[in-house]
């Protein structure tokens, strides 16, 4: 990877959320690189699908793309205690914090200063929490958290219109064991 102020490393979790932050960030003039790394996608099959759909949507977009490993068994022990948790509580704090340090890390190894996430599309994520964490994470190590809040001006509607044009893998639950809705 070579060194460019422009460059910003995006958090994604899947390519229909992926979709819209990497045309909004090409429109105010980063250089989005993908980073796939979300250990709490259960089951591994379903991790496979969302990370390959992904995967190729940076492919045939051009957009450089890398990944982490599926580190489910770390998950697990952070969440421990929390797993009755409701969605949008301290359980998906502590999810957030862990893709999101990795993520950080990932971009202190390639030396690039930026970093932000696609979690914030979704209606069913708290904003504000997401860039709390964001935040003391960049402050950790020295980055900058860019505070994008992708599900305004009818982002999270532009990310589903994308992911049916590109028949695209919608998935119907967050991604963890605890989230798949009976
Ligand atoms: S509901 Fe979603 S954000 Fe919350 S812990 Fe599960 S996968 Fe993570």
């Amino acid at each position: 990877m070579t060194n460019n102020n422009k460059k910003i490393i995006l958090h994604a979790c899947c390519a229909p959320c992926a979709s819209y932050p990497i045309q909004k960030l090409i429109t105010d003039g980063f250089e989005p690189v993908v980073f796939f790394y979300n250990p709490n996608i259960f089951p591994y099959k379903e991790y496979e699908i969302r990370r390959n759909e992904l995967k190729k949507y940076c492919i045939d977009n051009h957009i450089e793309y890398f990944e982490d490993n599926y580190e489910i068994k770390k998950f697990y022990e952070k969440i421990k205690g929390f797993e009755k948790e409701p969605e949008k509580g301290k359980r998906c704090e502590i999810c957030f914090d862990l893709r999101l340090d990795k993520t950080a890390q990932f971009a202190l190894k390639n030396n690039i200063k930026i970093f932000t996430t696609t979690l914030t599309v979704s209606p069913h994520k708290n904003s504000d929490i997401i860039f709390e964490i964001g935040q003391k994470i960049a402050k950790k190590y020295n980055l900058e958290f860019v505070q994008y809040n992708f599900k305004k001006q009818n982002g999270f509607k532009i990310s589903r219109q994308i992911a049916k044009e590109n028949n695209m893998y919608t998935q119907n639950y967050c991604g963890c064991q605890m989230s798949i809705r009976n």
